[in-house]
């Protein structure tokens, strides 16, 4: 089997931890390898959730203006395109890139042209998700799942929310549930630094049709058999867990687990750089500890676009895609 000649999906994937060293030293000149590495990759096994997040922070400070953020959504698709990526769905936080003046609405319509302009010039499509984040207030959150509606048509198809999953859920329940009333797509990170509880609280109030994570619903065979029933789709991101301590190596991880019990899943880096890993790598790793062959890759990869939020017609060409390979 060659990893990096499969065709691949990836649905959970951070542009502000994806930056690549190439782009950093563009934008930050004189930036050397040990301080990318310092500042942009998070350390192999964190402490918790919360050190892991604190590494998101310094990409974020090089993703003000429109030629920064321009440049990071172009320099991904060139990762995308090395790991033959087919299509992705790639997610940030829009409030987050207004401290150089920029409003929320051109922080969107700027991702928004340079994603264009990436599927373009890399054949490797993709969309647009808008991230709400837990420490975030109500209104907040009410404005970025308004963004969400507001730039319907374009690249932009749905909405989630991240960060630091211990915070309590109460803030956005209006968003999510705006989401619903207008028929936007929701995914939600969950069942990460908490467990199965985690994962039903976010099911019974936010109602997303994927999960970001989710792993830890393993713990819980009754609600993992719920999820399947509902065909909620889980984000399974194997070295992000690892580095977020659920596991102690991937090894260890229980993604063989879960798509023996028949969930939709699908698998992901989360974040390229934070993470310090390429989709061609971890396809490698579920390779070398779970014999993942190729009748895998292609079954995950196909739950991903039944759970994808494009267009069916899209959805057709991933398809002959897939099979054509
Ligand atoms: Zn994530």
């Amino acid at each position: 089997m060659n990893i990096p000649n499969l065709p691949k999906i990836e649905l959970h994937l951070h542009l502000d931890c994806s930056l690549s060293y190439e782009v950093v030293k563009k934008l930050r000149p004189g930036t050397t390898r040990e301080e990318y590495e310092r500042d942009f990759i998070a350390p192999e096994n964190c402490a918790s959730l919360e050190e892991y997040l604190k590494c998101a922070q310094e990409p974020i400070s090089i993703m003000q203006t429109k030629e920064q953020l321009e440049a990071v959504t172009l320099d991904l698709f060139e990762q995308l395109k090395t790991d033959n990526v087919i299509y992705a769905e790639i997610r940030f936080a829009p409030l987050q890139h207004l401290n150089e003046g920029l409003s929320a609405e051109e922080v969107v319509k700027i991702v928004d042209k340079a994603t264009s302009k990436g599927i373009e010039k890399t054949g490797v499509e993709a969309r647009i998700i808008l991230c709400t984040l837990r420490h975030f207030s109500e209104e907040e959150s009410m404005e970025t799942v308004k963004l969400v509606e507001h730039f319907k048509g374009t690249n932009v198809v749905g909405f989630d929310i991240a960060a630091d999953e211990t915070l309590p859920i109460d803030n956005h329940i209006k968003a999510f549930e705006y989401a619903r009333e207008h028929g936007i797509h929701c995914t939600a990170h969950g069942g990460e630094a908490r467990g199965p509880e985690s994962v039903r609280e976010i099911m019974g109030n936010f109602h997303p049709s994927r999960i970001g994570h989710g792993v830890r619903s393993i713990e819980d065979l009754k609600l993992l058999d719920d999820l399947k029933e509902k065909n909620i789709h889980l984000e399974v991101c194997p070295s992000s867990n690892v580095q977020t301590g659920i596991y102690d190596s991937v090894a260890q991880h229980r993604i063989n687990e879960i798509y023996e019990n028949g969930n939709s899943l699908s698998v992901n880096t989360d974040g390229r750089a934070i993470s310090n890993v390429s989709l061609n790598e971890e396809y490698q790793k579920l390779n070398r500890h779970f014999d993942w062959q190729k009748e895998h890759f292609r079954q995950v990869n196909k739950f991903a676009i039944e759970a994808a939020f494009c267009d069916e017609k899209t959805k057709d060409l991933l398809r002959k895609k897939l099979t054509d390979h």
